[in-house]
């Protein structure tokens, strides 16, 4: 492996000139603005690399996938994604957000990290491999989607179309990762999932004055009742069978939840706050962050909230509410219980709007391809890796990998602060270095451990 991470080193400059062309391409999902051209972009890099490439159109922004055949009988899957976040508040960025910018050891730009700097990283990787190797150990298919930050609505359709090539993979080398707030590597095997639910309560025909309220019903009121009863005051989401799908934590599971040392006061101290949900600590809190469903409320609106007073009765409430959901939850599941739960309570007149939602995905650590993610870790790094069973966020794991049995680890060159989906946007350039070459060093483990 010497000369291939060498060889990484000394073409670095290169490699970062590449990353940089990538960043200055505007491709923001949200506001539909440059996706062609990026998608272009990638395609065009992945040909030079040999990959078989096609852009395949979706409803949605073209997904591009690349094929190259390995001397192997295993598949390995690429994910990653070439759209970005919008940049507001644009006064708040040091330098443009598309004119990347080096400066003290960082490359600045939108992109860097979430998620063209990983894109970019494993095109050298392979390159680099390629340079001194006659051919890859594994075949290898990468899907590289663009409306990864706007929630994947395409993306089944493109699963839906290529279950071939997804359905015999051996690992998926997910899109982002890096180091922890500890500067500790971080793999992570699999991600929540979500239903995100708007309800809506409604009175009259419209606001009236608020002297009615002794003889006319308060939507407002009907919400709050209704969202009263969704949780207790300790934390138990009282949807009946909301908890029945869960499925228990594994040994293995457990085992490196264990290991996982969660700097649990830099991130009190990162969210100001003096204690955790109900004094949490320790176990109990990495357990409940990674396998503990929820039910959040993200907003409520409802009346007039203007200065002064305003003596009105509305016509109108509505809540919107995500539930992070564990294995074996269902988004159509859960979705389900929470209607005939508001209907058991007498909460027929709440509306429930609710989209498809994503299925949560956890990683098995003692799978083989898990294990030699984590040795590869351990060698370039110096230390045993974090390993986090799922994220506590959601991506549509599920989709490409959980549904077909695939297991995933993450691999990135972002930092804990690496500020994605905010204004300065950057990675260290020495994270790009070491990414690119675990990249190559996984490729040479999969090659070596092949049965
Ligand atoms: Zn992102």
């Amino acid at each position: 492996m010497k000369p291939i991470a060498t060889h990484i080193e000394t073409h670095a400059d290169e490699y970062l000139a590449r990353l940089k062309h990538a960043c200055a391409q505007p491709s923001i999902s949200a506001l539909n603005q440059g996706l062609d051209e990026m998608a272009d972009m990638v395609s065009d890099m992945l040909h030079s690399l040999g990959f078989h490439v096609q852009i395949v159109p979706t409803d949605g922004a073209p997904v591009v996938l690349g094929r190259m055949a390995g001397t192997g009988e295993r598949t390995l899957l690429l994910y990653n994604h070439y759209d970005v976040q919008p940049v507001d508040p644009l006064d708040e960025w040091i330098t443009p957000p598309f004119k990347p910018d080096m400066r003290e050891g960082n490359l600045y730009g939108r992109g860097t990290a979430d998620n063209k700097g990983a894109i970019v990283s494993r095109a050298c990787a392979l390159e680099a491999y390629l340079a001194h190797r006659d051919t890859i150990p594994v075949n290898i298919v990468w899907v590289i989607e663009g409306e990864e930050e706007t929630g994947s609505l395409h993306l089944g359709q493109f699963v839906a179309q290529h279950r071939d090539l997804l359905q015999d993979v051996y690992g998926c080398v997910w899109e982002a990762g890096g180091k922890n707030a500890r500067d500790q590597y971080e793999i992570a095997l699999g991600c929540k999932g979500l239903l995100y639910v708007e309800l809506r309560a409604r009175g009259a025909s419209h606001d009236l004055h608020s002297a009615l309220a002794a003889t006319v019903i308060s939507p407002v009121w009907r919400l709050l009742w209704a969202l009263n009863s969704l949780k207790d005051a300790d934390e138990t989401i009282r949807i009946p069978g909301f908890y029945d799908a869960v499925r228990p934590i594994s040994a293995a599971q457990r085992q490196v939840l264990a290991d996982w040392d969660y700097p649990e006061e830099e991130a009190r101290a990162l969210y100001g706050l003096d204690t955790f949900l109900q004094g949490l600590s320790g176990d109990e809190l990495k357990e409940r962050l990674i396998f503990g469903p929820t039910c959040n409320v993200d907003g409520f609106h409802a009346g007039y909230g203007g200065p002064g007073s305003k003596t009105v009765l509305p016509c109108e409430a509505s809540a919107k509410l995500d539930f992070r959901l564990v294995p074996d939850q269902t988004p159509a599941t859960i979705l389900a219980l929470l209607r005939t739960h508001l209907d058991a309570q007498g909460f027929e007149d709440i509306e429930i709007l609710a989209d498809e939602g994503e299925h949560p995905s956890a990683g098995d650590p003692a799978h083989p391809f898990v294990q030699a993610a984590a040795r590869t870790a351990q060698r370039l790094y110096g230390h045993v890796p974090a390993c986090i069973p799922m994220m506590s966020g959601t991506g549509p794991v599920h989709v490409l990998c959980g549904q077909f049995g695939t297991p995933m680890v993450t691999a990135g060159v972002g930092y804990a602060g690496s500020m994605a989906h905010a204004p300065n946007e950057h990675i260290r350039i020495q994270d790009f270095i070491a990414g690119t070459q675990y990249i190559a060093a996984l490729l040479d483990e999969l090659g070596n451990t092949e049965p």
